[in-house]
């Protein structure tokens, strides 16, 4: 059998805001690790849109697309290429999962929530043409998954490779998170073991590694265990946590003994009740400040992570956020404006309500504002949201911010690591025509190391 596994682009990844970086960053791991299933006589490709253009002149058995909220449409665009040719369609992914009604229109068969556990299955119904409409799997557990197909990742088109997640979902349940609906009927967080994820780290190459993982200190047993078991491995990562997990410092401690360099916070708010009202109370505003420091002690960067158009939001939380965040040493930071994802209850909230304003998914990028909020209009929200990554990123603004540190050593590093992330679009522009993103992995590396004393 001939299976194509297929990631279209997403539509933020063109137009205005296209950043040909941002969109080189990581593989599509969830395809790879649907191709493990396969048997070693069929034969398996996969395609991303944001890094290569796809071939559509083959003729595969099967296709497999996966649908993000904002490649939807180009999605279905494929999905209605291929199924006119007569080549069986499945469709899978966050927006089939919110939406599967709309997906079904395009496709033979769709896979709703998780697809590890149910993929063996839609396989050989497909092998014995008794494919059917609809495939979801309450099953949720990561015991026994093959390895993980990364001979089909194209490594040269990535700046980060080595990427990996150890669990699905996460603990909490923000109301305007996409997980919420992704992950109903069944386990909403569960995990590779400790074993599964040192093996799976063994095979990969290099230095540095990046977690995917949501929160990867979501659960703090198997954080502990993995982190003493990355000691000495000479390993530099990067990852993602919440702010009430970086509570535990003695994991904090064993996580920056086994590498860790660089983590991706929500922060979201500067306002206690916008947390509360969107079910993220975990996150104490009160602590942010503590947090921020015990990092920066550690040697550990941050990447800030805001939310705009809380219901308590008004025009003067973009300069505040952008601000704070160079007050408090931050080297990078993301912005995104409220996004009611379809099947979230923040979008039935507001659907309730009657304030969403359209459902064209394409804009649904966190860059726009598809909703009516109470005092702000879009436009001003949209201004506001490219004003505050105007006024972070802006010279001025890092360098204050790198001055924030206490040695002159932290503070090279800051401004190499926030500079090279956005200062340097044509670099990239270049090592990523040439497919040579694998010469920027070393710099990275060594921005990340930094003085490797721990304390900075
Ligand atoms: S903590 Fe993050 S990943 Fe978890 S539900 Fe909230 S927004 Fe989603």
């Amino acid at each position: 059998m001939k299976i194509k596994f297929i990631l279209p682009a997403l539509t933020e990844a063109q137009g205005q805001f296209w950043r040909p970086i941002k969109y080189s960053l990581f593989p599509p791991l969830g395809l790879a690790t649907l191709a493990g299933y396969l048997k070693s006589s069929d034969e398996a490709v996969i395609q991303d849109e944001h890094v290569e253009r796809l071939d559509l002149n083959d003729c595969p058995d099967l296709v497999a697309i996966q649908v993000y909220v904002t490649s939807a449409y180009r999605a279905y665009e494929i999905a209605d290429h291929y199924r006119r040719k007569g080549i069986t369609v499945i469709l899978g992914g966050l927006h089939v999962t919110a939406l599967p009604n709309e997906a079904l229109q395009h496709a033979d068969s769709i896979v709703l929530g998780p697809a590890e556990e149910i993929w063996s299955e839609v396989l050989y119904d497909f092998r014995h043409n008794i494919l059917k409409k609809r495939y979801f799997s309450n099953v949720r557990t990561l015991k026994g998954l093959p390895p993980v197909r990364r001979d089909l990742i194209k490594r040269k088109y990535y700046f980060v490779p080595n990427s990996l997640v150890i669990s699905r979902g996460c603990p909490h349940s923000c109301d305007f998170c996409y997980k919420t609906s992704f992950f109903r009927g069944g386990k909403s967080f569960y995990t590779y073991t400790t074993d599964q994820a040192l093996s799976e780290i063994d095979t990969l190459k290099g230095k540095h590694l990046f977690f995917l993982d949501d929160n990867i200190f979501g659960n703090p047993g198997l954080a502990f265990s993995l982190f003493s078991g990355m000691k000495g491995m000479g390993r530099v990562w990067q990852g993602a946590a919440t702010v009430t997990s970086l509570q535990n410092r003695k994991l904090l401690q064993i996580a920056a003994e086994s590498g860790l360099k660089s983590l991706f916070i929500g922060f979201e708010t500067l306002k206690q009740e916008g947390l509360v009202r969107h079910n993220k109370q975990h996150n104490r505003t009160d602590e942010y400040e503590k947090v921020i420091k015990i990092l920066h002690d550690y040697g550990i960067m941050i990447n800030a992570s805001f939310v705009f158009g809380l219901d308590q939001d008004d025009p003067s939380v973009f300069k505040a956020a952008a601000e704070w965040a160079a007050e408090q040493g931050i080297e990078t930071v993301t912005f995104h404006i409220l996004t009611p994802y379809p099947g979230t209850p923040l979008y039935k909230r507001f659907e309730k309500q009657k304030r969403i304003l359209h459902k064209d998914w394409d804009l649904y990028d966190t860059r726009h504002a598809v909703f009516r909020h109470p005092v702000m209009s879009s436009e001003t929200i949209e201004t506001g949201y490219r004003n505050a990554y105007r006024d972070f990123y802006k010279w001025t603004s890092i360098l204050k911010s790198a001055g924030e540190k206490e040695k002159i050593l932290s503070a090279c590093r800051h401004i190499a690591y926030t500079g090279g992330w956005k200062k340097i679009e044509s670099v990239w522009g270049i090592l990523i025509k040439l497919k040579k993103l694998n010469l920027a992995i070393p710099p990275l590396e060594r921005v990340l190391r930094g003085d490797e004393s721990g304390k900075t």
